[in-house]
């Protein structure tokens, strides 16, 4: 039983790391999109301090964490995906991604804290819980802002053509 919980540890450890990877890749094309800019930017902290919550777990729970960076490449199938919608240069289809990729994180963590409670690691319960719940904020976020980065998107590709018109 013990064994899941830490294979599931060091796959959301990597998923963090994949997750610090497209934030960054997302920060980077979002000159024009200021207020996005400034979520993922702060998300984007929110997830380098995760990746250091999950390793203060690990090590509660007595988790080799040496071989973490070898695990770190091995990307999950899913991550590996949404990385390849991340690689078009596209603000949106990376709004999209991201929104997905949170509620990946999300299901993770639900089934990391329930695990977590029934091997009686209530102190790890409780970190991701915390965690969850930036998760959650981020998801509600994209969630609510993905119609205002299409119109957004939209204007700026008319005003792109028009000037390309004249
Ligand atoms: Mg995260
Ligand atoms: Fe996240």
């Amino acid at each position: 039983m013990e064994k899941h919980l830490h294979d599931w540890f060091r796959d959301a450890h990597a998923m963090e790391q994949q997750a610090e990877k497209m934030l960054k890749a997302q920060a980077g094309r979002l000159e024009s999109y200021p207020e996005l800019r400034r979520r993922i930017e702060e998300h984007l902290r929110e997830t380098q301090h995760q990746s250091e919550r999950l390793e203060h777990c690990m090590a509660l729970m007595n988790i080799d964490t040496s071989i973490l960076k070898d695990i770190g490449a091995k990307a999950s199938a899913f991550g590996q995906a949404i990385s390849g919608v991340m690689a078009s240069d596209e603000v949106l289809k990376g709004s999209i991604a991201c929104y997905a990729f949170e509620n990946f994180e999300i299901a993770n963590y639900k089934v990391l804290i329930k695990a977590a409670q029934v091997l009686k690691q209530e102190e790890v319960a409780r970190i991701c819980t915390e965690i969850l719940q930036e998760e959650q904020a981020m998801a509600d976020w994209l969630s609510q802002h993905l119609e205002d980065t299409t119109q957004r998107f939209l204007e700026r590709s008319e005003s792109d053509e028009l000037r390309s018109k004249s």
